[in-house]
């Protein structure tokens, strides 16, 4: 090709080569659309550095921490009388005890499963043989599952349950069929700061997934 060719002459250049009219178009397309621009990530969308001991511990409130590690995390409540665990997640398993133990010397006598999945709740069985509180669904489906990481709840309930531990007050509720038809429950602390924790609620936006067990 002469150096002079003009962009009509590379054209039909093409055309006597028998290239395609589509890459010449997908040519001149990629030369033309714009690139996609985003906004920046918010600064509280970036992941925080995790310090030596392997967890974060946040404190939420007058007595409620949170553990986090390995993009998971979980509460739990300090009460007079012992610590509430909101699940017990087989990945902070290691990390669980000693964020307890930074903050109190009292034992864990008390775990709320907000449902059935593995990942938020085989590490109970670690922590002995403490009340356990499940929807009744979620026991139907520990049943089934027979998992000995998953120890059955000590007692359930259906649409809602008032635990009173050490001080400190916890309303459990169930509004219905979400993460699962066994997992609705938002284990809800409602004195004396009202926090609220909500655990795999899923919202309209959110794209299908598959349940596990
Ligand atoms: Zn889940």
């Amino acid at each position: 090709m002469s150096d002079q060719l003009t962009r009509r002459g590379i054209l039909a250049f093409g055309a006597a080569a028998g290239l395609s009219a589509t890459a010449l178009a997908g040519s001149a397309h990629a030369q033309t659309t714009p690139k996609p621009t985003f906004l920046p990530l918010p600064l509280e969308s970036k992941p925080r550095p995790v310090p030596p001991e392997g967890y974060i511990l946040d404190r939420v409130g007058d007595a409620m921490y949170v553990v986090t590690a390995g993009g998971n995390q979980t509460p739990f409540v300090v009460t007079r009388i012992g610590v509430v665990l909101i699940d017990a997640p087989p990945s902070l398993a290691n990390f669980l005890p000693a964020a307890i133990r930074r903050v109190t010397n009292k034992r864990v006598t008390h775990i709320i499963y907000s449902h059935s999945h593995a990942d938020h709740i085989a590490g109970a069985a670690a922590f002995g043989n403490v009340f356990r509180i499940a929807h009744e669904e979620t026991a139907q489906t520990m049943r089934i599952a027979r998992d000995p990481n998953r120890p059955m709840p000590t007692t359930t309930f259906r649409d809602r349950y008032h635990l009173n531990v050490g001080g400190e007050r916890f309303e459990l509720s169930y509004p219905g069929n979400n993460h699962g038809r066994q997992c609705a429950r938002n284990p809800y602390r409602a004195r004396p700061t009202g926090q609220a924790a909500h655990r795999d609620v899923r919202r309209r936006a959110h794209p299908p997934a598959r349940h596990p067990a």
